[in-house]
Order: C-alpha cells, then structure tokens, then sequence
C-alpha cells in the first residue's frame, strides 16, 4: 500500500514537473524570438536626492513586450534567461540601450544623469564581458560615473573569485559598482572591503518593514554607518511613503528610489521628467 502511496505521489509530482518544464522551454523558445524580434524595452526609475527629490540618474529596467500577453515583468523571465544562457544577450542589449541613451545626452544634457544597468552572474562571467563592455562605452564615448554596474550579492557569491577581478576592471573604465539588493544575500561585511564596491543599495525589503520593525531600522542604520565608514554612497531603494522616505533621512541617507518619487518609465517619459532637473545647452 504504501509503494502504491509512493507511486502515486511520484505521478502526481511528475504532473507538475512537466507543466514547469513545459513552460520554461516555452518561454525559453519565445525568449530567443523576443530577442530577434526586438521585444525588449528599457524602462526607468528615477533616483532621487532625498532631500531636494532631483532625479541624479536612473536604474535601466528590462520589459518584454510579448506578442500575446502584453508587458511581462523581468520576473517572469530573468530566471529562466539565466539558466538557458539567454541571459548574457539580454543584458548586452540592455547595456548597448543604455549607453546609447547616454550618448543621445552627452551633447546637451547637464548635468548627465547617470544610468545604472542590472547585470547576472553569467553575464559578467562571460568569456568576453569586459571587452565588449569597454568597446561599447567607448564607441559612444560614455564618461566616467554615466554607466554604472549594479549587481546583486547572490551573483557575486556565485563567481566570488572572477566578479572581484572582473569588476577592479570595470572600476578601472571610471564606472561605479553598485551592491544590489544588500542585506539579502549571504555576504559577510568582512570581505565587502575587499571588493571594489562604491554604492550600496539598501533592499526594498527592510524599508517595506521600517515602521513595524525596529530590527529593520536597527540593520538600515548598521549598513548606512558602515558604509559611510567606507566610504560608500546609499541608496535606498523600494520607498513607498513619506513615512519610509522621512524614517532613512533621519537615518543618514541621501539617495532613493521607489514610488513615491517615481514608478519605471518608457524613455519618452523620462526626458520629459528630465527637463525639469537639467539645462540644454545650445
Ligand atoms: P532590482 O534590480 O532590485 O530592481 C528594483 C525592482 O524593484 C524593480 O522591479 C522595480 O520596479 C521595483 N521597485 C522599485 N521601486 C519600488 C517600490 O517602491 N515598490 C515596489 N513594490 N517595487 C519597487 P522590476 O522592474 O520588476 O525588476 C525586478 C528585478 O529583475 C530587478 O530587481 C533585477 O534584479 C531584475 N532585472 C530587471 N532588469 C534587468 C536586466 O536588464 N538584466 C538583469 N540581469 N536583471 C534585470
Ligand atoms: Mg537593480
Ligand atoms: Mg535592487
Ligand atoms: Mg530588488
């Protein structure tokens, strides 16, 4: 009775597997079409200076414009990119996008807002990373601090020993390294010094919970301290009411991001907010 059990738990697992299974290859098939096809946008975000809510850059977000089911959100896919490799395409796109943009601001646009692009683990393992990264900042002659790397600390637990090596380079182009959702991942501060790290942002999932919880403003507080102590700019990011924005100023930050300034925006949007903080010069 209990192999009968067995057996039907394993069919019924199976059941779901394959669903799974089914999906990601789907996605994984759409995936290879959505990049010929020129599906993918680069939306938005506005950071902000928290105290005078100028908009100082923005982080580059991917969407897919999917032929049947509208926006899919990078959520839905960014996993299934990363596993198939689909990945490291994806983020050239976005880093060729971004400087682009760049160097459609160069000539009028002061001062610059910087752009921070989202790259994987595989995407900076890669092979030729670097230099088809500094080919491309240099094709569209994108000064030092415009277009800086934001990666999360899981993908640099993944390649520890390549990403300190690979992102010392990347330092060496003038471009900033940015520390993506810190606090989650399984970093200890001990080797934070050792790599070439020059902004911290601080997750979305303390400043949700900085009201409730004073473990939250208590860690907030720690990662704000120790990065000012190394010399770290902070960005806080997820802020969603005036309650969290006033809550991390007291705290000593001065960078932010989240919706209460601004949600993701398509480009047009974006120039258009930007009109507002910059000159054009003639
Ligand atoms: P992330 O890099 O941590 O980006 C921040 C995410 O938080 C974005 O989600 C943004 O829309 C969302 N967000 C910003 N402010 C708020 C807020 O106040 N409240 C809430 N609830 N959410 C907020 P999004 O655009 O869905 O992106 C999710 C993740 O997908 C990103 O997290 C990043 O890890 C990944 N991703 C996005 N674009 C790319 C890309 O071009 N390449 C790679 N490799 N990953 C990307
Ligand atoms: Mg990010
Ligand atoms: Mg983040
Ligand atoms: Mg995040």
């Amino acid at each position: 009775q209990a192999k009968q059990q067995g057996k039907g738990c394993f069919v019924f697992h199976h059941q779901i597997t394959d669903q799974h299974v089914k999906d990601t290859l789907i996605i994984e098939q759409e995936l290879a079409e959505a990049i010929k096809a020129d599906q993918f946008e680069c939306y938005l975000q506005p950071i902000v200076n928290l105290d005078t809510q100028a908009v100082v850059g923005f982080e580059t977000l991917i969407r897919w414009a999917h032929p049947s089911k509208g926006v899919v959100s990078p959520a839905d896919f960014i996993e299934i990119a990363e596993k198939s490799g689909q990945i490291i395409d994806i983020d050239r796109f976005m880093l060729v996008k971004a400087c682009e943009l760049l160097a459609s601001w160069l000539p009028s646009m002061q001062p610059l807002p910087y752009l921070n692009i989202n790259l994987s683990s595989n995407s900076i393992a890669a092979e030729d990373f670097l230099n088809f990264f500094t080919a491309t900042l240099k094709k569209h002659r994108i000064p030092p601090g415009a277009l800086n790397i934001e990666i999360t600390e899981r993908a640099l637990i993944n390649h520890l020993g390549k990403a300190n090596f690979i992102l010392h380079e990347v330092k060496k182009t003038g471009q900033r390294v940015i520390l993506d959702d810190f606090g989650t991942g399984y970093s200890s501060l001990s080797y934070l010094h050792q790599l070439p790290i020059d902004v911290v942002k601080i997750d979305r999932s303390f400043v949700s919970t900085l009201e409730q919880s004073e473990t939250s403003q208590s860690i907030t507080t720690a990662i704000i301290s120790l990065a000012n102590s190394l010399n770290m700019e902070v960005v806080v990011e997820g802020i969603e009411d005036t309650v969290q924005r006033d809550i991390v100023l007291a705290l000593g930050a001065r960078y932010g991001q989240g919706f209460l300034f601004h949600k993701p925006m398509d480009i047009p949007s974006a120039v258009k907010l930007l009109a507002r903080y910059t000159t054009k010069s003639t």
